[in-house]
């Protein structure tokens, strides 16, 4: 029992094919949505919505019990937003940007993770998985999804999908209160959490690490005027040589992680004996609480090889998981139901051929593997596992006291930003004649901007509509001619495309003397055309609005024409030179740089990695991936041999900088830090 919050019980209902006469046939489902967590639920809304009759169906009859998701990151507001039920979520948790993280007893950086305005939605709300699951019950509940509780799926025919790889039939036997039956459909979705037990039935495997740490989550309900931001300590006065994290949920619970180690005996952690006076510890005694939750947990950082077998689909947890550092868990899951449900209604309507469902598979394959690397990194800074780790770990904190390079290495965990799909087989490049001087790329999701289309206003993302969108800026004549001429019309129409048209002129600007937010943001000008997908992606954009490449943009982006992926564009010189933090995530322009001046000249304190992986939102990428490069030279050395690594790479990179004042002035920098001792075990 909590005490802020009733569990709801959903209502079991015999399931009709139990009382089928014998010579009934039943139903075969297009689609089946087995497991009614965040993802399931937001894969049938986003199905129904899609106008796709699917079965949604769960072996409990409640939300998700206990602490679970907190933080819900900005992308996956917009997409609640498409599922008619962004309001809701955004009204019931608590809205955020800002991050403090502290080493001891003081604040070695802060970030604020949407800087700059002209957004509709914050950068991240906290609110409880329950608040969240209850609301998307009641949205699925409104679009009428086909909702069933207590029914567990306790065998799947998987010989017909392996025998025949794209045979289109899934049999599943389910157990309910009233006796097991049967049920068939097209296509099946497993969002079944992380210990799927279809994954298990299909024999299908999952890859990846398991991390040998323990975390305690206290809920605790309590007055505080504590501001709502992220706060993260490493070896906190209150709990040595550990890790805590500190959130702010709805109705006044706060959510508290503390770093046990492995060795700690979970069912001794979780006695309130033990919980309380770790709270009072951290929270002094001028604050009351009381215990709303308590459990201890693990994690694994990991995926399957691939996440769709023929006919079945996994998506969420089922398909992937990771550690709790960056949310990128839920937030992840529901970008997979994203990204599945447009493709897969054009599969079931005959709009698209089957093999569209593979690029889902290569898409959040990608975007998995680029949670999980962020996640590992996160949870190796945070629980380092050898003592070179360790020491590395600590001489960054000690150097982010002092120079604002060694910030961006912190890493508390990377918060979850949406995949960009940049060499995805959905995808036309830009025209080598049209260059977009922005931060977006085909592939990548559309970025929000105030807007105003027939006098109305607006936000670019909320008039999207869950189609195909051409956008269009007025203003150029010969464009103008091609958009209004009866081909298009006819196109339009044929593929079901919403049209939007920007009149440059009368867009919103964050002052008079400045351009309009979406201009800027996506380096608009008349006469230019972007088809985004259903899911909010861009497909394909072009300087002048022409037919034919518009047509072909299209079938590329249904899965209509086999097309081999594209290249990244990143691999051009133009991505680095692009690279910017304008939408959103830390920017090392405003973090502060105190103690850094009398250093500052010659040796290169602030930020100065170059090589992002990709140039969106990423600022941390070079930093993180060296770091992750130097753990990884050390990993099973011996101390000596570490320290010998290290002595032949300090020579290395002397030799390479060749300038003796910068490197007397780093010799220097170094001495008159303290390193910490009280990390070394
Ligand atoms: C401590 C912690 C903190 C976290 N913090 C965050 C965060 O801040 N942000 C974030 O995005 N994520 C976070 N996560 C991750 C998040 O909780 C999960 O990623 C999310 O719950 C996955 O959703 P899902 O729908 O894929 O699976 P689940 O939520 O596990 O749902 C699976 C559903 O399938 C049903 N089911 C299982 N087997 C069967 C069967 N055989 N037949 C029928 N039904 C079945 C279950 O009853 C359940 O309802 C956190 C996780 C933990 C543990």
């Amino acid at each position: 029992m909590l005490k802020t919050y009733q569990y709801p019980k959903f209502a079991y209902q015999r399931p009709p094919e139990l009382s089928l006469s014998e010579n009934r046939i039943a139903k075969r489902y297009p689609v089946i949505v087995v497991g009614a967590g965040p993802v399931g639920l937001a894969c049938a809304i986003d199905l129904k919505q899609q106008g796709i009759d699917c079965l949604l169906i769960d072996e409990d009859d409640t939300v998700s019990i206990g602490s679970r998701g907190v933080c819900y990151a900005k992308r996956t507001l917009e997409i609640f937003d498409r599922l008619n039920m962004g309001d809701d979520v955004v009204k019931r948790g608590v809205s955020w940007q800002r991050g403090r993280t502290f080493f001891r007893n003081d604040e070695v950086y802060h970030f604020n993770l949407l800087a700059e305005s002209g957004h509709e939605r914050p950068a991240m709300i906290n609110l409880q998985q329950y608040h969240l699951e209850e609301i998307l019950q009641r949205r699925a509940a409104q679009a009428q999804v086909d909702m069933r509780w207590r029914q567990k799926v306790i065998a799947v025919d998987h010989q017909s999908v392996d025998v025949d790889k794209y045979a289109r039939t899934v049999q599943l036997q389910v157990e309910s209160p009233d006796g097991v039956y049967e049920l068939s459909c097209d296509w099946l979705v497993v969002a079944d959490g992380a210990r799927s037990s279809i994954r298990r039935m299909m024999g299908l495997d999952v890859e990846g690490k398991i991390f040998t740490d323990r975390f305690l989550i206290a809920d605790v309900v309590m007055q505080a005027d504590f501001p709502s931001e992220r706060w993260f300590w490493f070896d906190p006065p209150f709990h040595r040589n550990q890790s805590v994290l500190l959130h702010r949920q709805a109705d006044k619970v706060w959510r508290i992680d503390f770093q046990l180690g492995w060795d700690a005996d979970p069912d001794e952690e979780k006695k309130p004996e033990r919980v309380i006076p770790r709270i009072q510890a951290m929270l002094g005694e001028q604050h009351s609480f009381e215990l709303e939750w308590v459990s201890v947990y693990t994690f694994q950082c990991r995926r399957m090889l691939s996440f769709r077998h023929g006919p079945v689909l996994f998506v969420g947890d089922a398909a992937h998981q990771v550690s709790p550092f960056g949310a990128r868990g839920a937030n992840s899951g529901i970008q997979d139901a994203d990204n599945l449900a447009w493709k897969l209604a054009r599969v079931v309507k005959d709009q698209s051929p089957e093999r569209l469902l593979d690029s889902y598979d290569h898409e959040r394959v990608c975007a998995a593997d680029e949670n999980i690397l962020n996640s590992t990194r996160s949870t190796d800074f945070i629980t380092p596992k050898s003592s070179v780790s360790r020491v590395f770990r600590n001489a960054t904190l000690d150097l982010a006291n002092h120079f604002p390079f060694a910030r961006s290495m912190v890493n508390s965990g990377r918060l979850s930003l949406p995949t960009h799909y940049l060499d995805s087989s959905l995808n036309t490049a830009d025209l080598p004649s049209d260059h977009f001087a922005c931060v977006l790329y085909p592939g990548s999701p559309m970025c929000d901007a105030p807007i105003m289309v027939n006098g109305q206003s607006s936000w670019l993302l909320r008039s999207f509509d869950g189609r195909f969108v051409l956008l269009f800026v007025k203003g150029d004549e010969v464009s103008e001619q091609v958009v209004n001429s009866e081909a298009m019309k006819q196109w339009i129409e044929s593929a079901n495309i919403h049209l939007i048209t920007i009149d440059l002129l009368q867009q919103p600007r964050a002052s008079n003397d400045q351009d309009p937010l979406i201009k800027t943001r996506l380096d608009l000008q008349p006469g230019n055309c972007w088809l985004m997908r259903p899911d909010q992606h861009l497909a394909a954009r072009f300087r002048q609005a022409a037919l034919d490449p518009l047509i072909k943009a299209f079938e590329r982006a249904t899965g209509q024409t086999e097309q081999p992926s594209i290249a990244s564009p990143l691999a051009s010189p133009l991505a680095s030179s692009t690279a910017s933090s304008t939408a959103g995530g830390f920017s090392s322009k405003q973090r502060p740089s105190q103690k850094s001046d009398a250093l500052s000249k010659g040796l290169i304190v602030e930020p100065n990695f170059k090589d992002f992986d990709t140039p969106v939102l990423r600022d941390y990428q070079g930093n993180d991936r060296f770091y992750d490069m130097l753990i990884n030279a050390h990993r099973n050395l011996s101390d000596d041999a570490s320290s010998a690594l290290n002595a032949r790479l300090l020579l290395l990179l002397a030799n390479h900088i060749g300038d003796v004042s910068v490197l007397q002035q780093a010799i220097e920098a170094a001495q008159t830090i303290q390193p910490s001792t009280s990390y070394k075990e």
